[in-house]
């Protein structure tokens, strides 16, 4: 699903945000990514979801060369990675419903086939009961869920996680955590950046650790 060799990020100035990556993760597979800040954890994540490209290397996610993918491109490979963000990101003037709906009507799904997918992902985040209420009535464990529902409406094989419970007490972090194990489960390939290890102990999966631009640390790498 994901696979960086040789990959190098320079940002403009010639700052090296990451060194030398290489790492291969399957399809279906669930991993954290963690170090300190200004690690390079979300230029990771930026190289993943192609808002920032590598500067040197070779890196494929979900089948696509992201340094030879051509910018008009861009749009349709963003829709097979969803992305859940620590301030979640929600439009407080539009409802639960609507929000969760945004990324289908910009990607112009099918009208008919819209209330019945934002509630298939409403469901999943235990949120059903909610969809006509305004994000700032619910609480952040809430809200969180809400962005995760708008991250998996379109049914992406690939979610990515920036910091996804760090404004949750231990356990609303556990049931977002809980949450992303679910969709593992389901086959979704899960990419979660944090620096919870509470959180990365109990989830048991593999841990890439990035210290100053480089890949330190990787418990799953192939021997
Ligand atoms: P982390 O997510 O682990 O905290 P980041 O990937 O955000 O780390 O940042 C890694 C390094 O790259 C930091 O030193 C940061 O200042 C630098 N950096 C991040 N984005 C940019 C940018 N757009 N331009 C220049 N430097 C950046």
């Amino acid at each position: 699903m994901i696979q960086f060799t040789h990959v190098f990020k320079r940002y403009p100035g010639g700052f090296d945000a990451l060194r030398n990556i290489n790492v291969k993760i399957e399809r279906g597979e669930m991993a954290f990514i963690t170090g300190h800040s200004g690690a390079g954890k979300s230029t990771l994540l930026k190289l993943i979801t192609a808002i920032e490209r590598p500067s040197r290397g070779e890196a494929v996610v979900n089948g696509r060369n992201l340094l030879r993918m051509p910018r008009r491109r861009i749009p349709y490979f963003r829709r097979e990675v969803g992305v859940v963000f620590q301030d979640h990101k929600l439009l407080f003037d539009r409802t639960v419903y609507d929000n969760v709906a945004l990324p289908l009507i910009v990607t112009g799904a099918d009208q008919h086939e819209i209330p019945r997918r934002v509630r298939a992902a409403l469901e999943k985040v235990g949120l059903l009961s909610k969809e006509k209420m305004y994000p700032v009535t619910l609480s952040g464990g809430e809200q969180q869920r809400v962005g995760i529902a708008r991250a998996v409406v379109n049914k992406p094989p690939l979610l990515l996680a920036d910091e996804p419970t760090g404004n949750l007490d231990a356990a609303l972090s556990d049931e977002i955590l809980d949450l992303f194990l679910d969709f593992h489960h389901h086959g979704v390939t899960v990419l979660i950046a944090t620096h919870d290890w509470r959180l990365i102990n109990r989830a048991r999966k593999r841990v890439l650790e990035l210290n100053h631009a480089e890949l330190v640390r990787d418990t799953g790498a192939a021997a």
